[in-house]
C-alpha cells in the first residue's frame, strides 16, 4: 500500500528521452543530436580554460562555505549587470534595477514569472514566440500565467517571420507581457536583425507591453558578448523598462553550477527597492539563497581582466566551431547534390539549427542512420564534429532526396 496511489505518470522529458535511447544504441557510427549542451571537436564535454584558471585561484582562496546572501553577492549581481546591459549603463549607474542571483536561466525565468503573477499590475498575461523553448509554457501553466503565441518562425524561409510578429504583436492588448529571446532563439536558431529589433521595439512601445527578455546564450551566437546583447541594449536605449533572465550554463559552459541572473529594471530607485525587498521574500520562501559555486566562477572571471580577455576568446573559439560545422554541414548536403535549399542552415545561429526536416525524415536518421534528434527536425550543431559531419550530411541528403 502507499500514500501516493493516486499519481499518474508524468510524460518523459523529451529530450532526455532522446540521449536514453542514444545510449541505449550500440551501433558505432551513431550521432547524438538531441543534447543542448555544447562538445568540443571530439564529441566531449568542454571546460573553458578561463573556469579552470578561475577554479584554480577560488580553490587557493581557501573560502568558506556560509550562507550566500538571499539575492547572491553584489559582486556577482553586480558584473553579470554590466556584462548585459554594457559597461557604462546609466540604468546600472542609476540604481535602477533589481538584480539577483537565481538558479541559472530556468530559475530566472521561474521567479522573474512568479514575481509577475503576484505583482505584474497590468494585463496578466505573456505572449511568447512560435515556436519557444518548451519549458516557457510549461512554467506559465505551473504558475497559471495565461500565455499566447505570436509568430516568429516562417517554415517557408526558414527564417524569421518579420511581417508576421509584426502583424500579430500589432494586436496585444495593451499592458501584456511579451518574451522576447535576446539572441540564438531556442529551438529554431532564427534570431531578428538589427533593423528587425528596432521595429519590434517600436511596436513594442507603441502597444505598450512589458519586454521580458530570455537572454540564455549571450556571446553564443555570433563569439561576440556586446554583438548577441544588441536586442536587450537597444530597447533599453529606447526607453523600455525590461526584464531580464540570463544564464550562464552555455557561455561559461556551467551548466551544472547554475549560475543565473534576474533583472527588474524598475524606472526609478524607490521602486527598485521595493521590488528588491519582495523578490528577496519570494526567494527566501523558495530556497532562501542561492548556490555559492557557480557564481564565485563567473564573478572572478568577469572581474579580472586577463580572466575575462580569456573568457572572451573561450566564447569565440565554441561560437567559431559551431559556425564552422553549419558550413561544413551545408557545404556537403550541397555536395552530394540535394536539390533543395539549405542556407538557413548557415543563416541560422548559436546552438540549434532547425532544419526543416518532417518528422518521418527524423525517423529515418535515427532508425536507418542511427542520428538522434527532436521531431521537429532541430538538431544541436553542437552534436556535430569534423568526425561525424560527412556523415551526417550524407545521411540528411538521403532522407530529403
Ligand atoms: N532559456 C532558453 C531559451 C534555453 O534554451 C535555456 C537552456 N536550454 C534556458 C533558458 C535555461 O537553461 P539553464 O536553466 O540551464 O540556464
Amino acid at each position: 500500500s502507499t500514500w501516493w496511489g493516486n499519481v499518474e505518470m508524468g510524460p518523459p522529458d523529451v529530450i532526455l528521452g532522446i540521449t536514453e535511447a542514444y545510449k541505449r544504441d550500440t551501433n558505432p557510427k551513431k550521432v547524438n543530436l538531441g543534447v543542448g549542451a555544447y562538445r568540443d571537436d571530439n564529441g566531449n564535454p568542454f571546460v573553458l580554460p578561463s573556469v579552470r584558471k578561475a577554479e584554480e585561484i577560488i580553490h587557493k582562496k581557501g573560502l568558506n562555505h556560509e550562507y550566500a546572501p538571499i539575492g547572491g553577492e553584489a559582486s556577482y549581481t553586480d558584473a553579470v549587470a554590466k556584462l548585459a546591459f554594457g559597461e557604462n549603463s546609466p540604468v546600472l549607474k542609476n540604481k535602477t534595477n533589481v538584480t539577483v542571483q537565481t538558479l541559472s536561466g530556468t530559475g530566472a525565468l521561474r521567479l522573474g514569472l512568479e514575481f509577475i503573477t503576484k505583482h505584474y499590475a497590468k494585463n496578466k498575461e505573456i505572449w511568447m514566440p512560435t515556436p519557444t523553448w518548451g519549458n516557457h509554457p510549461q512554467i506559465c501553466n505551473t504558475l497559471n500565467l495565461s500565455h499566447k503565441k505570436y509568430r516568429y518562425y516562417d517554415p517557408k524561409t526558414h527564417g524569421f517571420d518579420l511581417q508576421g510578429a509584426i502583424e500579430d504583436i500589432s494586436k496585444i492588448p495593451e499592458g501584456s507581457i511579451i518574451l522576447l529571446h535576446a539572441c540564438a532563439h531556442n529551438p529554431t536558431g532564427v534570431d531578428p536583425k538589427p533593423a528587425d529589433w528596432e521595429k519590434l521595439s517600436h511596436v513594442i512601445k507603441e502597444r505598450k507591453l512589458y519586454p521580458f527578455f530570455d537572454m540564455a546564450y549571450q556571446g553564443f551566437a555570433t563569439g561576440d558578448v556586446d554583438g548577441d546583447a544588441f536586442a536587450v541594449r537597444h530597447f533599453v536605449k529606447e526607453g523600455h523598462q525590461v526584464t531580464l533572465a540570463q544564464s550562464f550554463a552555455k557561455n561559461m559552459g556551467l551548466y551544472g553550477e547554475r549560475a543565473g541572473a534576474l533583472t527588474f529594471l524598475c524606472g526609478d530607485e524607490g521602486s527598485a527597492a521595493k521590488v528588491m525587498s519582495q523578490v528577496k521574500i519570494m526567494i527566501r520562501v523558495m530556497y532562501s539563497n542561492p548556490p555559492l559555486y557557480g557564481a564565485r566562477l563567473v564573478q572572478e572571471i568577469l572581474n579580472t581582466p586577463e580572466l575575462k580577455k580569456q573568457w572572451l576568446a573561450d566564447v569565440k573559439s565554441m561560437a567559431d566551431r559551431i559556425i564552422s560545422m553549419r558550413t561544413k554541414l551545408r557545404a556537403g548536403i550541397e555536395g552530394a547534390g540535394n536539390k533543395q535549399p539549405w542556407q538557413h542552415i548557415t543563416d541560422q545561429i548559436g546552438m540549434f539549427c532547425y532544419t526543416g526536416l518532417k518528422p518521418e525524415q527524423v525517423e529515418r536518421l535515427t532508425k536507418e542512420f542511427h542520428i538522434y534528434l527532436t521531431k521537429d527536425g532541430r538538431i544541436s550543431v553542437a552534436g556535430i564534429s569534423s568526425k561525424n559531419v560527412d556523415y551526417v550530411a550524407e545521411a540528411m541528403h538521403k532522407v530529403t532526396s
